[in-house]
């Protein structure tokens, strides 16, 4: 099995911190970038899937970890995760927990895949994040809600954005920023370029990174990691590019 799996360079200090950013996973006896299903909402054979889930976590080393997913509506639903029985955590486009030996994940093609994670107490989130979720504010949604659930300083968190669609590929109407202004009109300004008939290009991950700066978390402590998935089909799927077609898995969490 071939796993493109990214990860936070400077991440490697946070002693038992688990994470990746995968890309297209490839397996024996599969076409090669055919995509790898690791979830139901294509009517997949819900056998194949989870024996999909037990091949991944063998092949990342993973096998006593719970990865725990959510089914996702481009919401800012963040659902709290106590304990991984292999199901799904619920409705919802974040997933944060503070329990040991346990992932929360999330599967993208070119919306934003975010990973919070706060080193001292060991506590971890993800988050999926297309235009409707950031429209909805779903960054700082989960910022509010890490809050409240555990206590946690924003300031004390480390965040990633993950390999998503750029501006370079991503053009978008202007009823799309008119959505999206309605919450977020000055942060806007920062991440929108542009261009004719009210269309634009629109950088999901700057606009996120403000959405963040302006929940207190420090810009040192938040990364841009990967490319853009349109730019780099070979590697990841991209939905603008490609069509319905795949998605890869982002995870994060703590061993102890
Ligand atoms: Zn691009």
């Amino acid at each position: 099995m071939k796993i493109l799996r990214l990860e936070v360079p400077h991440w490697e200090r946070f002693d038992g911190l688990i994470h990746g950013f995968l890309g297209r996973v490839s397996s024996q006896g599969r076409p090669s970038n055919a995509a790898f299903r690791l979830s139901s909402d294509n009517d997949d054979d819900a056998a194949v899937v989870k024996s999909n889930w037990c091949e991944l976590k063998l092949g990342l080393g993973l096998r006593d970890i719970s990865i725990i997913t959510a089914r996702q509506v481009h919401g800012n639903t963040v659902l709290k995760v106590s304990r991984g029985d292999g199901k799904l955590a619920g409705v919802g486009d974040g997933l944060m927990t503070d329990a040991p030996n346990l992932c929360v994940g999330v599967m993208a093609a070119d919306c934003v895949p975010i990973l919070f994670v706060e080193p001292a107490r060991k506590i971890a989130a993800a988050v999926h994040a297309g235009w409707r979720g950031t429209a909805a504010g779903i960054a700082q949604r989960t910022v509010a809600s890490m809050k409240e659930a555990y206590g946690i300083d924003p300031a004390a968190l480390h965040v990633a954005m993950g390999p998503s669609i750029g501006p370079c590929c991503y053009e978008v109407g202007p009823e799309v920023a008119a959505q999206i202004a309605a919450n977020w009109k000055e942060e806007l300004k920062g991440a929108w370029r542009p261009n004719h008939e009210g269309k634009g290009r629109l950088d999901l991950r700057t606009l996120n990174e403000i959405q963040l700066l302006g929940a207190g978390i420090p810009g040192a402590q938040i990364s841009k990691i990967g490319p853009c998935t349109a730019c780099s089909v070979a590697d990841f799927f991209s939905y603008r590019k490609e069509g319905k077609s795949g998605h890869q898995l982002s995870f994060v969490g703590w061993r102890r």
